[in-house]
């Protein structure tokens, strides 16, 4: 997609502060931290979100890098937490399916807050 943002940043069109990557998969820190370590987990094939019919050979590639992605940022041990927002509700704003790792502090047990 070559108006897509996230496409950009993972075909190097754009620039961004790359976390970890292989050939599946791009993670970055996202521009707008909402944890002291905010990283965006990215297929580098364009998927709108998960509405999208995204196989599972993409999901599986995601979840994978996420172990790796969460070392190369130093959250391994401490933890972190995985958001994957679709659709308005969600508040989703970049419609290229992304995984959201957040972490470096310790996160509030509610895990919603509602507008
Ligand atoms: P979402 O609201 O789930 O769609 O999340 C989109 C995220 O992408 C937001 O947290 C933005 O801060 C982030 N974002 C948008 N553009 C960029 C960019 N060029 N580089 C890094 N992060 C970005
Ligand atoms: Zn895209």
């Amino acid at each position: 997609m070559s108006d897509c943002v996230f496409c950009m940043i993972a075909n190097g069109t754009i620039p961004a502060s790359i976390v970890w990557q292989n050939e599946h998969i791009v993670a970055f820190a996202d521009l707008h931290p909402q944890a002291p370590v905010h990283v965006l987990v990215i297929p580098r094939e364009h998927y709108t979100g998960m509405a999208d019919d995204v196989p599972g050979r993409v999901y599986a590639s995601l979840c994978e890098a996420v172990p790796h992605v969460a070392a190369a940022a130093g959250v391994a041990e401490s933890g972190y937490r995985l958001i994957v927002n679709t659709g308005p509700d969600a508040g989703q704003t970049v419609p290229h399916l992304h995984v959201h790792l957040l972490g470096g502090a310790a996160m509030s047990e509610g895990m919603v807050k509602l507008a």
